[in-house]
């Protein structure tokens, strides 16, 4: 399938820099930064800085060293946060299905309180 990227999306202006965010770290292949409307304590947006639209189109199409880049970024994250011993939530959620609002991949990294199952019923559905 082709991926088609729009980049007047609200993560590629972020990431032009043309409007802010609350940083959280940074490397050269991707951004990480906290949630505007956080769902958690702790609920940081980690990025790839490469123009993707979902984590299957990143996991397909990207470089080793962008790959490398967005995982090393969410270990940092973690460690920053300091999500152990008690734990995170890793979301990405992607297309329709999964309501993704933005079109540029993120990895959610939520911690900082009991997170509950992951689906639990049809009211996670809505
Ligand atoms: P999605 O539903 O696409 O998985 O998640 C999009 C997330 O982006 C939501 O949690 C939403 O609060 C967050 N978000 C949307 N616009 C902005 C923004 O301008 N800045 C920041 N920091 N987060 C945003």
């Amino acid at each position: 399938m082709a991926f088609e990227y729009d980049d007047q999306n609200i993560f590629a202006k972020i990431l032009r820099g043309e409007i802010p965010c609350d940083k959280v770290l940074e490397n050269d292949h991707a951004l990480a930064f906290r949630d505007i409307a956080p769902q958690a304590p702790d609920h940081v947006l980690v990025i790839p800085k490469g123009a993707y639209v979902s984590y299957d189109h990143f996991a397909q199409q990207a470089s080793d060293a962008e790959i490398i880049g967005l995982t090393r970024l969410v270990g940092e994250v973690c460690a920053h946060v300091g999500v152990q011993p008690d734990g995170f939530r890793m979301v990405a959620n992607t297309g329709p299905n999964a309501i993704q609002d933005v079109p540029h991949l993120h990895v959610h990294v939520l911690a900082g309180r009991p997170l509950g199952r992951m689906l639990r019923d049809q009211s996670d559905l809505l």
